[in-house]
């Protein structure tokens, strides 16, 4: 099916020496593919607590007390056996930020470092040489740093947190030097993607051995209702030939040498502190709850919504104009979140061609 590209090669020559389980799980995502299954990442947002007021947080109606139930370490256990059993094969560790998670190394554990590829987001507040070691050492596989520009003023105003960009840059060393996997993750808004600074600072890292995964600005979490700052078609093609140039990734990079579109659902969905499962960490709908029935039937009812199960050629959340005012604007704005996905798709949104069955998963 897909050709993997030498970068996918070197990384899944790499985890075959290291996380062997998870190596030949990865090695029948093709063959899930084909089926119309889900190769998920799970994103999981399991704490919302933070040490940051970040200006484009899209978590921050998620924050605050409520009586809901939360995670506890035996329900991680049993959200990870079930992926397991469903063939999936990475968590991202999220939050909130997860430094400050009190039982942070417990839910590594938990999650089960043998039988998971690991990547932990951070902001890298609190990853000093010692930190990121210690990491290492309880199976994390990768970080993924958020860096918000070059320019230090910036990022510390963005974060308000004076010091904040310094120690997030002494991180991506510490971490080199430590031999750890760090990619940087930095939000662009329409007229950043256009900027020299952006170029430079793709250049910056990549001249360091650094991949830069670039999130879309997108209408939600502290950005409802900004609707400037969003993408076009035309801007996904100037990132496509970014793409050529660089080690610059989105969601809608081709992996696996599969064109696979929007990946929600079917390449990553979110699951929140409260059990919700997210077809994406930005479409706050709750296509069902692990606390109350299988991530696998949760996962087929996402899979059979047009949106998340069809092959989508674009960013849903961050493009789509269509989909972000007669279904984020007008069923999702001002509700208590996340809301129920039955509250906003319909009968007519059903899926009819099932991703597997497009053409376009194969071209690139
Ligand atoms: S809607 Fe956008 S952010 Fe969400 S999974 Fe799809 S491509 Fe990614």
């Amino acid at each position: 099916m897909g050709q993997l590209n030498k970068r996918e090669w070197e990384s899944r020559n790499s985890l075959k020496e290291k996380k062997p389980y998870v190596y030949e799980k990865i090695q029948k995502f093709d063959e899930k593919i084909k089926n119309g299954e889900s190769i998920a990442i799970i994103q999981f947002q399991y704490n919302y607590k933070c040490n940051f007021r970040c200006e484009h947080c899209s978590v921050k109606r998620f924050q605050g007390k409520n009586n809901k139930r939360s995670f506890t370490i035996e329900d991680v256990k049993n959200l990870s056996k079930q992926a397991d059993e469903l063939g999936l094969a990475r968590f991202v560790i999220t939050g909130g930020e997860p430094m400050t998670f009190q039982d942070f190394d417990e839910l590594v554990a938990a999650i089960d470092p043998q039988k998971f590829y690991i990547n932990c987001d951070s902001n890298g507040w609190y990853l000093d040489e010692a930190k990121i070691q210690h990491l290492k050492d309880i199976g994390v596989d990768r970080i993924q740093l958020s860096l918000d520009s070059l320019n230090a003023e910036e990022h510390d105003a963005f974060r308000h947190a004076p010091g904040s960009h310094a120690r997030a840059m002494a991180a991506v060393d510490y971490a080199q030097k430590i031999g750890m996997d760090i990619y940087i993750q930095t939000v662009v808004t329409k007229e950043r993607l256009h900027s020299d600074e952006f170029i430079e600072f793709i250049e910056y890292f990549n001249n360091k051995g650094v991949g830069v995964f670039v999130s879309y600005a997108k209408p939600v979490g502290a950005w409802e209702g900004c609707f400037d700052s969003l993408v076009t078609k035309e801007d996904f093609e100037y990132m496509h030939e970014l793409e050529k140039k660089y080690r610059v990734y989105t969601h809608l990079t081709p992996a696996y040498g599969l064109n696979m579109g929007c990946i929600a659902v079917k390449g990553m969905f979110s699951v929140t502190q409260y059990g919700d499962v997210l077809p994406c960490p930005y479409i706050h709908v709750s296509i069902g709850n692990v606390f109350e029935e299988p991530l696998k039937d949760i996962i087929k009812r996402g899979l059979d919504i047009k949106f998340f199960g069809e092959h989508v050629d674009t960013c849903l959340i961050a493009e789509d104009r269509d989909f972000i005012h007669n279904y984020i604007e007008k069923k999702v704005y001002n509700k208590p979140l996340p809301v129920s996905y039955d509250e906003v798709f319909t009968e007519e949104d059903k899926t009819k061609v099932p991703f597997n069955k497009s053409d376009d998963l194969f071209q690139k």
